[in-house]
Protein backbone atom coordinates (compact mmCIF):
# COMPACT_ATOMS: atom_id res chain seq x y z
CA UNK A 1 0.00 0.00 0.00
CA UNK A 2 2.47 2.11 0.80
CA UNK A 3 4.20 1.56 -2.32
CA UNK A 4 1.22 2.26 -3.90
CA UNK A 5 1.26 5.73 -2.93
CA UNK A 6 5.00 6.39 -3.67
CA UNK A 7 4.19 5.55 -6.88
CA UNK A 8 1.01 7.90 -7.28
CA UNK A 9 3.19 10.55 -5.89
CA UNK A 10 6.13 10.21 -8.18
CA UNK A 11 3.75 9.92 -11.24
CA UNK A 12 1.64 13.02 -9.82
CA UNK A 13 5.23 14.65 -9.03
CA UNK A 14 6.41 14.11 -12.83
CA UNK A 15 3.24 14.31 -13.98
CA UNK A 16 3.20 18.21 -12.17
CA UNK A 17 6.79 18.49 -13.24
CA UNK A 18 6.04 18.41 -17.19
CA UNK A 19 2.96 20.25 -16.36
CA UNK A 20 4.75 23.28 -15.67
CA UNK A 21 7.29 22.64 -18.32
CA UNK A 22 5.02 22.45 -21.05
CA UNK A 23 3.44 26.05 -20.06
CA UNK A 24 6.85 27.67 -19.19
CA UNK A 25 7.58 26.71 -22.77
CA UNK A 26 5.98 29.88 -24.22
CA UNK A 27 7.42 32.35 -22.16
CA UNK A 28 10.92 31.66 -22.86
CA UNK A 29 11.02 32.05 -26.82
CA UNK A 30 9.47 35.41 -26.19
CA UNK A 31 12.87 36.20 -27.01
CA UNK A 32 13.19 36.94 -30.17
CA UNK A 33 14.95 35.19 -32.57
CA UNK A 34 15.93 37.67 -34.90
CA UNK A 35 17.46 39.35 -31.30
CA UNK A 36 19.32 36.28 -30.81
CA UNK A 37 21.05 36.48 -34.02
CA UNK A 38 21.75 40.26 -34.09
CA UNK A 39 23.53 39.60 -30.42
CA UNK A 40 25.40 37.06 -31.39
CA UNK A 41 26.50 39.22 -34.45
CA UNK A 42 27.30 42.12 -31.87
CA UNK A 43 29.58 39.74 -29.96
CA UNK A 44 31.12 38.63 -33.18
CA UNK A 45 31.82 42.18 -34.01
CA UNK A 46 32.93 42.65 -30.46
CA UNK A 47 35.54 39.78 -30.86
CA UNK A 48 36.83 41.07 -33.99
CA UNK A 49 37.50 44.51 -33.18
CA UNK A 50 39.33 43.01 -29.60
CA UNK A 51 41.41 41.13 -32.30
CA UNK A 52 41.46 43.93 -34.58
CA UNK A 53 43.22 45.55 -31.47
CA UNK A 54 45.52 43.32 -30.61
CA UNK A 55 47.55 42.31 -33.89
CA UNK A 56 47.49 46.40 -34.27
CA UNK A 57 49.09 46.06 -31.10
CA UNK A 58 51.57 43.90 -32.22
CA UNK A 59 52.38 45.93 -34.92
CA UNK A 60 50.70 43.04 -37.95
CA UNK A 61 48.92 45.61 -39.20
CA UNK A 62 49.67 48.91 -40.80
CA UNK A 63 47.75 52.33 -39.29
CA UNK A 64 45.93 52.88 -42.43
CA UNK A 65 44.62 49.18 -42.58
CA UNK A 66 43.65 49.11 -38.79
CA UNK A 67 42.11 52.47 -39.27
CA UNK A 68 39.68 51.06 -42.10
CA UNK A 69 38.74 48.11 -40.39
CA UNK A 70 38.03 49.25 -37.65
CA UNK A 71 35.64 51.89 -39.15
CA UNK A 72 34.37 48.81 -41.03
CA UNK A 73 33.41 46.69 -37.63
CA UNK A 74 32.15 49.83 -35.59
CA UNK A 75 29.87 50.77 -38.82
CA UNK A 76 28.39 47.12 -38.67
CA UNK A 77 27.93 47.40 -34.74
CA UNK A 78 26.22 51.00 -35.28
CA UNK A 79 23.71 48.78 -37.80
CA UNK A 80 23.21 45.68 -35.45
CA UNK A 81 22.64 47.73 -32.52
CA UNK A 82 20.57 49.92 -34.56
CA UNK A 83 18.31 46.97 -35.19
CA UNK A 84 18.85 45.73 -31.92
CA UNK A 85 17.08 49.03 -30.62
CA UNK A 86 14.24 48.84 -33.48
CA UNK A 87 13.67 45.63 -32.15
CA UNK A 88 13.27 46.08 -28.54
CA UNK A 89 11.05 48.87 -29.32
CA UNK A 90 8.47 46.87 -31.14
CA UNK A 91 8.44 44.28 -29.09
CA UNK A 92 7.20 45.35 -24.89
CA UNK A 93 10.24 47.06 -24.25
CA UNK A 94 9.36 50.34 -24.97
CA UNK A 95 7.00 51.03 -21.60
CA UNK A 96 10.43 50.73 -19.66
CA UNK A 97 11.86 53.67 -22.04
CA UNK A 98 8.72 55.77 -21.25
CA UNK A 99 8.77 55.60 -17.56
CA UNK A 100 13.35 56.70 -17.85
CA UNK A 101 12.10 59.27 -20.16
CA UNK A 102 9.16 60.73 -17.68
CA UNK A 103 7.29 61.33 -20.52
CA UNK A 104 4.17 63.00 -17.30
CA UNK A 105 6.85 65.25 -16.10
CA UNK A 106 7.33 67.95 -18.96
CA UNK A 107 4.04 68.04 -19.02
CA UNK A 108 4.21 69.65 -15.62
CA UNK A 109 6.66 71.86 -16.28
CA UNK A 110 4.33 73.01 -19.32
CA UNK A 111 1.77 73.77 -16.69
CA UNK A 112 3.87 76.87 -14.84
CA UNK A 113 4.24 78.92 -17.88
CA UNK A 114 0.44 79.82 -17.19
CA UNK A 115 1.77 81.72 -14.25
CA UNK A 116 4.70 82.17 -15.31
CA UNK A 117 3.86 86.25 -15.97
CA UNK A 118 1.59 86.49 -12.77
CA UNK A 119 2.39 89.74 -10.68
CA UNK A 120 2.63 88.00 -6.77
CA UNK A 121 0.79 91.63 -5.90
CA UNK A 122 -2.05 92.62 -8.08
CA UNK A 123 -2.25 89.15 -10.18
CA UNK A 124 -2.28 90.81 -13.47
CA UNK A 125 -0.81 88.48 -16.10
CA UNK A 126 2.44 90.11 -17.54
CA UNK A 127 3.85 88.99 -20.77
CA UNK A 128 6.93 86.56 -20.42
CA UNK A 129 10.14 88.47 -20.36
CA UNK A 130 8.99 91.63 -18.80
CA UNK A 131 10.33 93.10 -15.25
CA UNK A 132 8.10 95.08 -14.09
CA UNK A 133 4.35 94.63 -14.11
CA UNK A 134 2.39 96.64 -16.43
CA UNK A 135 -0.59 96.61 -14.19
CA UNK A 136 0.81 97.76 -10.17
CA UNK A 137 4.51 98.69 -11.96
CA UNK A 138 6.31 96.11 -9.29
CA UNK A 139 8.91 94.17 -9.91
CA UNK A 140 8.05 90.86 -11.09
CA UNK A 141 10.18 87.93 -9.59
CA UNK A 142 11.31 86.06 -13.11
ZN1 LIG B 1 1.16 93.89 -10.54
Amino acid sequence: MVWLVCALLAVGTIGFTLFVRERDIPAAPVENPELKHLERRRQVLYDNLKDLQFEYHQGKLSDEDYQSLKAGFLGDLAGVMDAVERLEQASGVPQKEDVAAGRGKPKQRGGTPADAGRCPSCQAVNAPGQRFCGQCGKPLPF
